[in-house]
């Protein structure tokens, strides 16, 4: 049976430096002017369509309607683009790249991505370090705005992949892909890389934790151990 490990984005694989948030400030004051949308919002773990919602119920008092989702959701990949390309903090976390390098090299893994994310952005953020390639399939912010709809996703598309039977593991930072891995039957691998510390995720009921991947044997592990 393959091993389906399921990566989450931000503060798992890379930090953006707030690119993220640029973009959509950029985007709701390109459309809406309105300014700085994003200076009351927590996005740590919230989905794309998760986030637009609760911009437009804090700054517009109102839900969007499909087509205005769909459209702030355009406005922030293309503002993304450039936002990405500049931001002089973004990095990727420590391990990551040689993690990605080890697990090719083993058949019985399949990598694929479990974000809030939609994919245009997800495959923006991961292109500028040359990380999008070493994923093959994905759950994304574009599937569902519900997190747990998109692990859902993701393992489903696993599966066809593989042809068989899977098991899948998450792999992210906050409290939130803890929950939605559970309701959604699957174990995590919680990293303390950004928000959340060590306590705080275990607390959250993560199966295993890690500070960050730079342990490259112990990760491993891990990852073979689910
Ligand atoms: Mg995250």
């Amino acid at each position: 049976m393959k091993r389906a490990l399921l990566f989450d984005i931000d503060g798992t694989l890379i930090l953006t430096g707030g690119a993220g948030a640029r973009a959509l400030d950029r985007a709701f004051k390109y459309l809406y002017g309105l300014d700085y949308v994003m200076e009351k919002i927590h996005p740590h773990g919230k989905t794309d369509p998760e986030i637009v919602r609760e911009i437009f119920n804090r700054s517009l008092g109102r839900d969007p309607s499909h087509a205005e989702m769909e459209r702030a959701l355009d406005f922030y990949v293309y503002f993304l683009k450039f936002e990405v390309q500049y931001a002089l903090k973004f990095r990727v976390l420590p391990g990551v790249k040689e993690l990605l390098d080890r697990l090719q090299k083993y058949d019985e893994f399949i990598e694929g991505l479990a974000t809030g994310n939609v994919r245009n952005g997800a495959r923006v953020k991961l292109s500028r370090p040359g990380l999008w390639q070493y994923f093959k399939f994905g759950g994304f912010g574009s599937d569902s705005e519900n997190r747990k709809e998109i692990l859902i996703s993701a393992i489903e598309r696993a599966r066809r992949l593989s042809g068989n039977s899977v098991k899948g593991l998450i792999i992210g930072d906050t409290p939130r892909d803890v929950y939605a891995a559970h309701q959604a039957g699957l174990p995590v691998l919680a990293v303390a890389t950004s928000t959340y510390t060590v306590d705080e995720l275990k607390k959250a009921g993560a199966d295993f934790i890690l500070p960050d991947l730079s342990n490259i044997d112990e990760a491993f592990e891990v990852l073979r151990s689910f």
